[in-house]
């Protein structure tokens, strides 16, 4: 049968098409621990192309996944039917509007090669993820991905304008601020009357990328291209999106402020929030790399990356100020930026520390992921953070722990040594232990109304403790929305609602 929707998508597809064993293979993983091996991987030129993929995987009982750089850490574009990957064609920049500061791009476009055109003409997109050298706006939409300027500038979900997308059966459907086709108007419906209901019992994080963002698309105004922000391709199939940009900002500082421990950096968070910094970023010595552990002279403790953003020169030295009196008297000033070059140089450190946590995969030992993306308010970060490292403490667990302070959103992974291969009684025992750290994480999260994932996503992986954060009457909204978009359950099945 495959044989044959071989040949018949290859007929009418004017992009590519390849059930290749090798391309297969490479399209099996993403930057998650899972592997599912796609029956087919279509490269589509249009909206033709979706079209008739669609089609196919409806006739053959096929699921269909949307894939951009597969940078995704949860399993979220992987998948055993059709795999369409828009970083071939479908990877344009279609408008620059620099009148009403506005760029309309295709899904495939790397967030990188956007910054470059943005920067021709002093704008930017402000959401950057460290894998934007590589992700694509289709994929930092779909799982609403942030990054370090997250705290002075929220997650991709605030600059998106306009979606043109894909309903499963092959329509064409559009969202934007204040209008949308009838069609999702009509899905829409139900939640008009309750969207306050909604809200009040979402996640209290400055940014979130669990379950569907329902609460998003009537605050402030009826936003309904919200819908699709950490949808994960669960939806409909997005081929093209508007997003507002920003003017660079004229006047940029860096400082690296040392801190002898993460609790103590903890304790600050709410002062240093108070300087206005446009990102506040926390990286523990286990994850420095060595041109940034000479910096600290210790082995221990952590630096904090605060930047600031202002209009005029004079201003750094009021900042600078303010900034010292508010890590008064445990944080040291240990380095600081000015220049464009000095400050990216230094961020480097910063972007690396997904890298060098995976650097601690040494035999069967590697970092373990599920809960490595919660967020919690400011005012509650220190005891969170105070509770998870308790925890690493119980059951004698090194641990990496890095990045968004400033949006109560770290990073962390205890160091697992995978024991699956080894004998069963210390495999059930390890399998335990993960269990109850999740579960006793993920109760702390709730307990303090925050979120399992702030901007990674959900993916294979988180979908089934989507429930640790919603209730019931929000799951069954999120039922409702992707069975009128999905009956059939074809668009990336198992992630979100399962
Ligand atoms: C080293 C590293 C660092 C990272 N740092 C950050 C960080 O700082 N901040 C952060 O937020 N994330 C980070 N991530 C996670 C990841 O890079 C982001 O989530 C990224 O935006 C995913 O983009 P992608 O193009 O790789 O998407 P993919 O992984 O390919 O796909 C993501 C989702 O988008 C869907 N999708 C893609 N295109 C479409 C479409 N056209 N229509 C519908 N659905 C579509 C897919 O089906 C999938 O569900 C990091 C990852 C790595 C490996």
């Amino acid at each position: 049968m495959f044989v044959d929707l071989l040949d018949e998508l290859k007929f009418s597809f004017k992009g590519e098409v390849s059930n290749e064993s090798w391309i297969k293979d490479y399209y099996s993983v993403d930057s998650s621990n899972h592997r599912i091996l796609p029956e087919l991987v279509c490269f589509p030129k249009d909206e033709d192309d979706i079209k008739i993929s669609l089609d196919s995987a409806i006739k053959n009982g096929l699921s269909i996944s949307c894939r951009g750089a597969g940078t995704s850490l949860l399993g979220q574009s992987l998948s055993n039917g059709i795999v369409l990957d828009f970083t071939k064609y479908m990877n344009k920049i279609l408008d620059l509007d620099l009148q009403s500061n506005c760029v309309n791009v295709q899904p495939g476009i790397v967030k990188g090669l956007l910054d470059k055109e943005l920067r021709k003409h002093n704008k930017f997109l402000p959401p950057n993820p460290a894998s934007s050298n590589y992700c694509t706006i289709g994929g930092m939409v779909s799982n609403n991905s942030s990054g370090p300027y997250g705290l002075g500038y929220g997650s991709i979900l605030g600059y998106l304008q306009y979606i043109d997308f894909i309903y499963s059966d092959g329509k064409k459907g559009f969202a934007q601020n204040g209008l949308c086709d009838d069609r999702l108007n009509k899905f829409l419906q139900p939640l008009f009357s309750i969207h306050d209901e909604i809200s009040s019992v979402y996640p209290d994080v400055s940014k979130n990328s669990c379950g569907y963002r329902l609460d998003s698309i009537f605050t402030p105004t009826f936003n309904p291209q919200n819908l699709f922000a950490a949808s994960e391709g669960t939806l409909a199939i997005i081929t093209s999106l508007k997003l507002k940009i920003i003017d660079l900002p004229i006047f940029r500082s860096l400082y690296m402020v040392y801190f002898s421990s993460v609790q103590k950096a903890c304790m600050y968070t709410s002062k240093i929030l108070s300087t206005r910094p446009a990102a506040l970023e926390l990286l523990d010595s286990p994850v420095m790399d060595s041109s940034i552990k000479s910096i600290t002279a210790s082995n221990n403790g952590c630096l904090l990356f605060i930047e600031y953003f202002y209009q005029h020169q004079g201003e750094i030295n009021s900042i600078s100020k303010l900034l010292k009196s508010a890590v008064y008297s445990e944080g040291k000033v240990v380095e600081q930026a000015h220049d464009l070059d000095s400050i990216n140089n230094l961020w480097g450190s910063r972007r690396n520390a997904l890298n060098m946590a995976i650097k601690y995969t040494v035999g069967n030992r590697k970092p373990f992921t599920i809960f490595e993306d919660t967020a919690v308010s400011i005012d509650h970060i220190y005891e969170y953070v105070t509770d998870v490292l308790a925890l690493y403490n119980k059951y004698n667990l090194s641990y990496v722990i890095y990045g968004h302070l400033g949006n109560g959103n770290l990073h962390t992974r205890p160091l697992i040594t995978d024991s699956s291969s080894s004998d069963d009684l210390l495999n059930l025992t390890q399998t335990k232990m993960l269990h109850d750290i999740t579960n006793s994480i993920f109760k702390k999260v709730k307990e303090y109304r925050g979120t399992i994932t702030a901007e990674h996503g959900d993916g294979i992986s988180r979908t089934p403790y989507i429930k640790n954060v919603y209730n019931s009457f929000i799951l069954s909204y999120f039922k409702y929305i992707k069975k009128s978009f999905d009956p059939s359950n074809i668009l990336n099945p198992g992630k979100i609602v399962l």
